[in-house]
């Protein structure tokens, strides 16, 4: 027979207590704002800790810079361990660190790095991941965009401790200024995550343009640029944009694949995409139409593109760029 069971209510410690880790997110030796999105989305769960991982003696420069966002705390682990084995020495002082805190989530960037991190850290600590979040909801449910965007899937970790990588741009960033307490932490890192040790690395050579999944706005070029990104990229400097690339303008070696938009290149989701001279493939789709505001300039008025543009412009690139150049740049000035 059922008789009601006296309700065991939390304690306020458990209730308001609850710490959420988010990897800090870098380029070069600042926080990106990607950081202030993790902590922005981590902060509906818990007190923020922001993890910092880094060489001897670099931690608390970097962590100077997390000065934004709703972080209680910063947490710096330093290790040339970092430096030398790269990516698994990052997972295991991460997945070491998870097991001993047990925090109600991990919160990781979903760009390559951030994604094989976070991949290393569920196995190792035995937690679900959901990758490629463009949300999180205060109990930690995940939204994310598959199939090219066309379908919205909310789920949730039911095992461990949750891993989650959620796409830079997805989310408002609180950018309020925050002053956190720092701490400093100790790696401990296994002799299986030393295995291979990095022997060189070049970081890539940057030219005055914002890293393109971090860019608010980006302008693309396909292959109606016929190999002549010079318009795109006047539109885009006059705009402070990043240029990205259909995957037939990078196949034909126009643009470095590593500007290649799409389900085999990068995703993006910026406050503005402009496509010129690109169709529309579900291919180049699926890494940009999470964008918040979609621009098309393309002289086929049948581009599928269109479809999902929120403004739409025929007309012959080489016409129309120069033209939108020269107008904002007037407005500019
Ligand atoms: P096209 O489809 O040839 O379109 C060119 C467009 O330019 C046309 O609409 C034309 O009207 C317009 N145009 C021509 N001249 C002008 C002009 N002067 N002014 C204005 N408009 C002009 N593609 C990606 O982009 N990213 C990916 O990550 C990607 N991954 C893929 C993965 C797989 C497994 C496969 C099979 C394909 C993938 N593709 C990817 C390729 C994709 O299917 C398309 O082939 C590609 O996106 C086409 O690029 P595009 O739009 O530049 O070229």
């Amino acid at each position: 027979q059922w008789r009601p069971r006296p309700c065991e209510l939390p304690s306020r410690e458990e209730v308001d207590m609850s710490t959420v880790f988010i990897l800090a997110d870098f380029s070069g030796d600042k926080a990106t704002k990607t950081t202030a999105e993790l902590a922005t989305v981590a902060a509906r769960i818990g007190a923020v800790t922001a993890v910092v991982l880094a060489g001897s003696a670099k931690g608390a420069a970097l962590a100077a810079t997390i000065n934004q966002g709703p972080i209680a705390t910063v947490l710096v682990i330093e290790s040339d361990d970092f430096v030398s084995h790269g990516v698994a020495a990052s997972a295991d002082a991460l997945a070491n660190l998870v097991k001993e805190k047990s925090p109600a989530a991990l919160l990781i960037a979903s760009h390559a790095f951030g994604k094989e991190v976070a991949a290393r850290v569920a196995v190792l600590a035995d937690s679900g991941i959901i990758t490629d979040a463009v949300d999180v909801a205060a109990d930690g449910t995940a939204t994310q965009l598959v199939f090219g965007g066309s379908t919205t899937v909310h789920s949730k970790v039911s095992h461990g401790v949750p891993v989650i990588t959620v796409r830079p741009n997805s989310v408002e960033a609180d950018f309020s200024a925050s002053s956190p307490a720092i701490e400093s932490g100790t790696a401990t890192i296994s002799a299986d995550a030393k295995k291979a040790t990095v022997s060189s690395s070049q970081p890539p050579v940057k030219g005055g343009r914002p890293e393109l999944t971090e860019a608010n706005v980006v302008v693309s070029g396909g292959r109606g640029t016929d190999g002549n990104f010079t318009p795109v990229e006047a539109f885009a400097d006059s705009l402070g944009a990043a240029v990205g690339a259909s995957r037939a303008a990078t196949d034909a070696g126009w643009y470095p694949h590593s500007h290649q938009v799409g389900q085999t290149g990068k995703t993006v989701s910026p406050q503005l995409y402009v496509a010129c001279g690109i169709s529309g493939a579900i291919q180049h789709r699926a890494g940009m139409q999470t964008s918040k505001t979609i621009i098309v300039v393309n002289k086929d008025p049948e581009a599928p593109l269109f479809d999902i543009a929120d403004f739409g412009v025929v007309g012959d690139l080489f016409n129309v760029l120069p033209k939108a150049t020269e107008g904002v740049v007037a407005r500019k000035n």
